[in-house]
């Protein structure tokens, strides 16, 4: 789960990590109000969308007066930022951030990140700040650093001062940043982050080190035990059918493509977008119903699907173990029942309970392409949608 910039610098503050005082507005009335009432001569407006890259979309803008907080502030509310994080439809700004503006030395990277390779927490932290740290791994990774994180002892202060060392922090502020990042492991430890991104870290002409940006995800199958986080939870800058498919405890993703997919199984499901590629398609969507779903749920799972207005074809891909081939079938007639089906659909389906299935496939009067194996299938899907 994303929270917004604001809300993550409110989290990181109780660690002790240091941010610019700020305050959320929703309307012009509050930026302006916000901005009075931090009484500095310079603040900025910041676009809080669920993405990246605001600066560059013109989402993030230095006022210096009350009259200037006014013109930005009407300016970016209600506008769809478009950045390399948004997707080309991009984010419509609901709220804005109102900050200090900071006097700004020097912009670092500091991530933390849970790393596959390793099995471990991994503080990564660069010298190359407020740029896009994707094109730094691509062109200078050299310019990374990373310390791996032992999970019997934590973050060491040797590790957070020789990360400091190496990002080239002043001599003077190494202990100030050292604790910084130890602030920061500790937040991103106790509140079951997946990402802790903290894009630029700065150093400031008075001498302090500060997160200037705060990029917070949280692991969703830990939110059960942080009633606080779950409570920041912005529905607005969700997919309505990420939200739909929550509710019924399925693992879907909205992707950019056209062919919806319906597997069983995370690994299956992976496997069949890649195939869908192979063969020169793009899948709509990835979606899990997992092991033992109901009819109910596959219901629900096969009509999130036929709502999606980009889908021109599906492709149910089951291998049933655990799961019943019969009950998917069940599930994708009901669903075909209730909101009709004006699409191309292919069908494989191999494992427990299969010939029932088939059959009450056959016997649905629905218009059903079967398939003999996933390539097969992926093949019938992609030219059908063409
Ligand atoms: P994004 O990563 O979405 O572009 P950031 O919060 O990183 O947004 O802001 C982009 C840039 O704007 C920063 O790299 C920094 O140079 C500047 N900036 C952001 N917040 C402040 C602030 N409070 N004071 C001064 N400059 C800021
Ligand atoms: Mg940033």
């Amino acid at each position: 789960m994303n929270i917004h910039e604001y809300q993550g610098k409110e989290v990181l503050k109780q660690y002790g990590v240091a941010v610019p005082q700020g305050k959320v507005a929703f309307t012009v009335e509050e930026a302006v109000q916000a901005a009075q009432e931090l009484g500095t001569s310079v603040v900025v407006v910041k676009a809080q969308i669920h993405a990246g890259g605001r600066g560059k979309a013109g989402g993030v803008k230095v006022a210096k007066s009350l009259d200037e907080v006014r013109t930005y502030a009407s300016e970016i509310l209600g506008k769809v930022l478009v950045t390399h994080q948004t997707g080309p439809e991009g984010k419509e700004v609901k709220r804005l951030l109102i900050e200090q503006g900071c006097d700004i030395k020097k912009e670092y990277y500091v991530g933390v990140v849970i790393d596959r390779a390793t099995n471990s927490v991994v503080m990564m932290a660069s010298e190359e700040g407020g740029t896009e740290i994707e094109e730094v791994a691509e062109h200078s990774p050299e310019k990374i650093i990373k310390e791996v994180v032992d999970p019997a002892v934590g973050l060491q202060m040797f590790q957070a001062r020789r990360l400091a060392y190496a990002i080239n922090i002043p001599d003077a502020l190494v202990n100030k940043a050292a604790k910084f990042m130890l602030a920061l492991y500790t937040a991103f430890v106790e509140k079951d982050c997946s990402i802790a991104e903290i894009n630029p870290l700065v150093v400031t002409g008075d001498g302090d080190v500060m997160a200037l940006d705060a990029k917070l995800n949280f692991d969703s199958n830990a939110l059960f035990r942080h009633k606080d986080i779950v409570a920041l939870r912005d529905l607005e800058e969700e997919d309505e059918k990420e939200i739909e498919a929550s509710k019924f405890d399925l693992s879907y993703i909205a992707l950019d493509g056209n062919i919806g997919c319906m597997v069983n199984g995370a690994g299956l499901a992976m496997a069949t977008m890649d195939i869908i590629k192979y063969y020169g398609g793009d899948p709509a969507n990835f979606l899990d119903v997992g092991g033992g779903a109901t009819t109910e749920k596959v219901t629900e799972a096969f009509k999130i699907i036929l709502s999606d207005v980009k889908v021109k074809g599906i492709f149910v891909n089951i291998f049933g173990g655990i799961m019943r081939c019969d009950v998917i079938a069940n599930g994708v007639v009901e669903a075909a029942r209730q909101l009709g089906l004006d699409k191309p659909l292919v069908v494989r389906l191999e494992g427990t309970n299969v010939e029932i299935g088939k059959q009450i496939l056959n016997e649905s009067g629905l218009n059903i392409v079967a398939a003999d194996s996933m390539a097969d299938g992926a093949q019938k899907i992609v030219n059908l949608v063409k």
